[in-house]
C-alpha cells in the first residue's frame, strides 16, 4: 500500500478542480485579432488584447457559442443573460491591470460530468463554466536573471470550469480532467492539448478525518502542466498537509505552484480571496441577451457525447465499462464503432478487431486513430469473411495490414494475393494433389490409421499457405479420405 492510500484509511481527501480551457475561435475573447500557438512572441496583437488606452472590448459570439456548447454537454444552466466582470491583480502579462472574467452571473452554471474510476461511475458535479480572457504569457530565464512577456496569447478565449469539492483521490481528479478534454474534443470547442496550453488546471485541496463533516482549510496548486502531474501535484499536497497536521499544526490556506523539476508544490503565496481581486462588472461591456431559441438550436446541435456512447453500449451490447470508454475515447472511434456494427457485426467483435489489430497497427507507427486508414466497411467485411470461415483469422489479420499500409482497395488485396481462391474449387485441387502423392499415406488411412488426417492436414495448410481455416480443411479431408 503506497503512502497515499495509507493516509487514506483514517483522512478523506477533498479535491475541487478548476479547468481552463481555450476555445479555439479566430479571433480573440473581446478583439477581432488572432491567436494561434506557437507564433513569434507579440506578433499577435492589437490594442484591446495589449490594454492600449481607449481600446474598447467587443464580445466574440463564436466563444459564447462554444460556452453554450459547452453547457449543454454537461447538462448544465446556460443562462440567458449574463455578464462580464473585472477581476483586478497585477502582474506583467496582465497589461490593462485586469482580466475580463464573468463573476456573479456566468454564463452557465451547475452541471454534471460522469466519470468512471475503477469501474464504478460518478457524477461529478460543476459549479460553473464561465467565459474569460487568457493572460500574456511570462518566461522567466534565471540563467539570463530576465523575464520576457509575450502579449501573443493575451486575450485569447478561456472557458474555466469549477467543480464542486466532490473529488475524493489524486487518480479520479486525473480522470476528471481527462474527461474535461474529451468533452471539449468531442464538441470540437478546443483541442485541449496541455502541452500548448490549451487545458490548464488548478487544484484545490483540504483533507480531513474520516467522516468529519467540516472541510479543512484548502490550499490551491497553479498550473499543472500534464495529467501525470495532476495527480502527482495532488498527493504530495495531500502528504505535505497530513504532515503537518500529524504534527498538531495548522494549514493555512496557499496559492503553490508546481516545481516540475523537484516534483513538489512550493508556496507561492497565501491565497487571495475574492474581495481582493475588487471584482466589478465591466462597464464597457453591458450585460448579454441570448434568446432561447438560440441556446436551444446550439444544444440540439450537439454530438452524442462520450458517456452517452458507454452508457448505450454498456446497456445494449453489455460490455465492460473499460472496453466501452476505449471504444469512446475519440468521436472518430466511436463512429467508426458504430458504422462496423450497423455493417451486422456483432459488438463484441467489433471491439475486439478495433481495440486488437486495428489498435495495434496504429500503435506500431506511433499515430492517432483515423478512421481513413483502414475502411469500417471493408473491417466490417473482413470481419464476417472471417467469421464464416470463408479466409482465416491469419489472412484477415494480414489484410488488415496490407489495407493499412497501402492505398490498395480490399477487393484487389484479396484478389490480388488469392486469399479468397482457396475456399472453394482451389481447396479441392489441393486436397486432391496432396492424396495423390501420398498413396500409402492414404491406403493406411483407410485402414484405419486414423491419426494420419493430421499427416494431410499439415501438408495442405502448407499448399495453401494457411488461408483456409482448420476447419474447412478438415471437412474437406474427410470426406475425401472417407468417400472415394
Ligand atoms: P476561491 O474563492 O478560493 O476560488 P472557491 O470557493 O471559488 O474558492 O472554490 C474554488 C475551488 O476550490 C472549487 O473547485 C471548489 O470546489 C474547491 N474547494 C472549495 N472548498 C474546498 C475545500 N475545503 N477543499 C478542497 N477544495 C475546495
Ligand atoms: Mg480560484
Amino acid at each position: 500500500m503506497n503512502t497515499i492510500e495509507k493516509i487514506n484509511r483514517d483522512w478523506d481527501f477533498v479535491i475541487g478542480i478548476e479547468v481552463h480551457v481555450q476555445l479555439e475561435t479566430k479571433s480573440k475573447m473581446f478583439s477581432t485579432c488572432e491567436y494561434t500557438f506557437d507564433q513569434s512572441p507579440n506578433t499577435l496583437t492589437c490594442p484591446t488584447s495589449i490594454g492600449l488606452p481607449g481600446a474598447l472590448p467587443s464580445i466574440n459570439e463564436k466563444a459564447i457559442d462554444f460556452a453554450i456548447q459547452f453547457g449543454g454537454a454537461v447538462n448544465a444552466t446556460v443562462h440567458p443573460s449574463f455578464s462580464f466582470a473585472r477581476k483586478h491583480y497585477f502582474y506583467p502579462d496582465l497589461p490593462k491591470g485586469y482580466q475580463i472574467s464573468q463573476f456573479d452571473k456566468p454564463i452557465v452554471t451547475g452541471g454534471i460530468v460522469p466519470i468512471w474510476w475503477d469501474n464504478k461511475k460518478y457524477n461529478i458535479e460543476l459549479t460553473r463554466a464561465h467565459l474569460e480572457e487568457d493572460a500574456g504569457k511570462s518566461t522567466h530565464n534565471s540563467s539570463k536573471n530576465n523575464s520576457q512577456v509575450d502579449f501573443n496569447r493575451s486575450g485569447a478565449p478561456l472557458i474555466e470550469i469549477v467543480t464542486e469539492p466532490v473529488l475524493t483521490h489524486p487518480i479520479q481528479a486525473k480522470i476528471f480532467i481527462q474527461r474535461i478534454k474529451q468533452i471539449v474534443n468531442y464538441i470540437a470547442i478546443s483541442n485541449a492539448e496541455m502541452e500548448q496550453g490549451k487545458l490548464r488546471c488548478d487544484a484545490n485541496i483540504s483533507i480531513k478525518k474520516k467522516g468529519a463533516n467540516k472541510f479543512g482549510t484548502k490550499t490551491e496548486i497553479k498550473n499543472i502542466n500534464s495529467f501525470r502531474n495532476v495527480q502527482k501535484a495532488i498527493e504530495s499536497e495531500i502528504k505535505r498537509q497530513h504532515q503537518l497536521l500529524e504534527d498538531g499544526k495548522q494549514v493555512e490556506q496557499a496559492s503553490l505552484t508546481w516545481n516540475n523539476e523537484k516534483n513538489t508544490a512550493e508556496i507561492m503565496r497565501v491565497k487571495e480571496n475574492a474581495d481582493d481581486y475588487r471584482y466589478f462588472p465591466d462597464p464597457d461591456l453591458p450585460p448579454v441577451v441570448i434568446s432561447k431559441s438560440k441556446i436551444d438550436s446550439i444544444k440540439k446541435g450537439l454530438p452524442t457525447l462520450p458517456f452517452e456512447f458507454e452508457s448505450r453500449w454498456i446497456n445494449e451490447y453489455g460490455f465492460k465499462p473499460d472496453e466501452a470508454t476505449i471504444l469512446a475515447s475519440t468521436i472518430d472511434i466511436a463512429f467508426y464503432f458504430e458504422e462496423i456494427v450497423k455493417y451486422d457485426v456483432s459488438p463484441k467483435n467489433a471491439s475486439k478487431w478495433i481495440t486488437g489489430e486495428l489498435f495495434r497497427l496504429f500503435n506500431e507507427k506511433n499515430m492517432p486513430f483515423d478512421k481513413n486508414k483502414v475502411l469500417a466497411k471493408d473491417l466490417a467485411k473482413l470481419i464476417y469473411l472471417s467469421d464464416s470461415e470463408k479466409i482465416t483469422a491469419n489472412s484477415a489479420k494480414e489484410i488488415v495490414r496490407k489495407l493499412f499500409n497501402s492505398d490498395k482497395s480490399i477487393d484487389s488485396i484479396i484478389s490480388e494475393d488469392s486469399y479468397l481462391d482457396n475456399t472453394d474449387s482451389n481447396i479441392k485441387d489441393i486436397i486432391k494433389k496432396v492424396l495423390e502423392q501420398n498413396p500409402n499415406e492414404v491406403d493406411r488411412f483407410r485402414n484405419g490409421e486414423e491419426k494420419l488426417l493430421s499427416y494431410f492436414m499439415g501438408k495442405v495448410m502448407k499448399e495453401s499457405k494457411g488461408k483456409v481455416s482448420h476447419k474447412i480443411i478438415s471437412q474437406e479431408l474427410n470426406k475425401k479420405l472417407k468417400n472415394s
